[in-house]
């Protein structure tokens, strides 16, 4: 796709939250408001909703990234107002950083235009907090695809995390390709933890339908899970009260 020299343009990667207006922020939505076309993946264009109907939209579909990216470029360099929208934050997961790698590669044709991220609230954050308080402690996130990380590191980082303690975050737990995947992460963190270590998934976050579950890690081990869930697992420390997963920060009461 041709950028042309000289051109001036905007871009602003919006990380759009879990999926309702209202856990979206205010400077988002403002980003959406303002912007002259939006760009993203179709579902989370149909996230948006009627307050964005009169908007030009544009979309790739999923896989082809790179080619939305490029996309955004295309409209900035005509001089649009373009908002690149991401579920939950768009630096984590999403397209920020290849939106700058994508600059970075068009150098002098792209020079001229200007990226701002705004921050959305992720699959970690809005997920604990309708499980109760899982990441109320160190925690790591981490993706089970392997789509575009080798497998052995995604084991090795799952490893690294049980020996270290960390209550994790695990996205991206299962997809129609790869079924057993959070089975055998749970296989792996049970090298260290315990089978009745404090977990809990949630499905839908913040859209129609939304559930959570609490269980211990072996019987993680057994549920099958698919794409729109989030999957906690607790720290040595953790345990489920009230039917809701916590992590204590410490605090003597
Ligand atoms: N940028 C996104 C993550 C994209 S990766 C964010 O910051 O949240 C896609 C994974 O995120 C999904 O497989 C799932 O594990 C998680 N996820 C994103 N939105 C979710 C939602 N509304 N409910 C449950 N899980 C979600």
């Amino acid at each position: 796709m041709e950028i042309k020299n000289n051109s001036k343009g905007y871009i602003a990667v919006v990380g759009m939250g879990p999926g309702k207006e209202s856990m979206m922020t205010q400077q988002a939505l403002h980003m959406l408001d303002a912007a002259d076309v939006i760009v993203g993946y179709t579902v989370y264009l149909e996230l948006l909703g009627e307050r964005f109907a009169g908007k030009e939209f544009l979309s790739t579909p999923m896989k082809q990234e790179t080619e939305r990216c490029r996309l955004a470029f295309a409209e900035a360099a005509k001089g649009k107002k373009v908002a690149m929208v991401c579920s939950g934050d768009a630096g984590i997961y999403g397209m920020a950083s290849l939106m700058f790698e994508i600059k970075e590669e068009l150098g002098k044709d792209a020079a001229d235009v200007e990226i701002e991220v705004i921050p959305g609230i992720t699959a970690a954050s809005s997920g604990a907090a309708v499980l109760g308080a899982p990441l109320n402690h160190d925690f790591c996130v981490i993706s089970l695809s392997d789509l575009l990380t080798p497998w052995e590191l995604i084991e090795r980082r799952l490893r690294a995390a049980a020996v270290g303690d960390f209550a994790i975050a695990i996205y991206n737990p299962s997809s129609k390709k790869r079924h057993d995947y959070l089975q055998k992460a749970c296989d792996i963190l049970l090298e260290t933890a315990e089978p009745g270590r404090a977990c809990g998934y949630v499905r839908s976050i913040g859209r129609d339908g939304e559930e959570f579950h609490t269980c211990t890690l072996a019987e993680l081990r057994n549920t099958e899970v698919d794409m729109f869930t989030t999957v906690f697992i607790g720290n040595s420390q953790s345990r489920i009260t009230d039917g809701r997963l916590i992590t204590p920060r410490g605090y003597r009461i």
